[in-house]
């Protein structure tokens, strides 16, 4: 499974923060930064989510009011 964060759309409300711990709040910049990602493209984050994360990835992604959180399944398949 694979998270991708665009960092571009972020508006920093962080209810993803609280979801997932992958998530921490950057107040100085009023974004979200998804730790231990890789810059895909401009301003868009990616990362393999951990075994055992998989629920609060996607309760991150659900949560997130301007859907900057995308979660793929191994397929590529948009799952939220
Ligand atoms: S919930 Fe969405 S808008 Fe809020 S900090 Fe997380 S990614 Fe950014």
């Amino acid at each position: 499974m694979r998270v991708t964060f665009d960092r571009d759309t972020c508006i920093g409300m962080y209810q993803c923060v609280a979801e997932w711990d992958a998530f921490e709040k950057d107040l100085n910049d009023g974004k979200a930064d998804l730790v231990g990602s890789e810059e895909e493209s401009e301003d868009v984050f990616v990362l393999e989510v951990p075994d055992g994360e998989e629920l609060d990835a996607k309760f991150a992604a659900r949560t997130c009011p301007v859907d900057a959180i995308e979660v793929y399944d191994d397929d590529g398949e948009q799952i939220v």
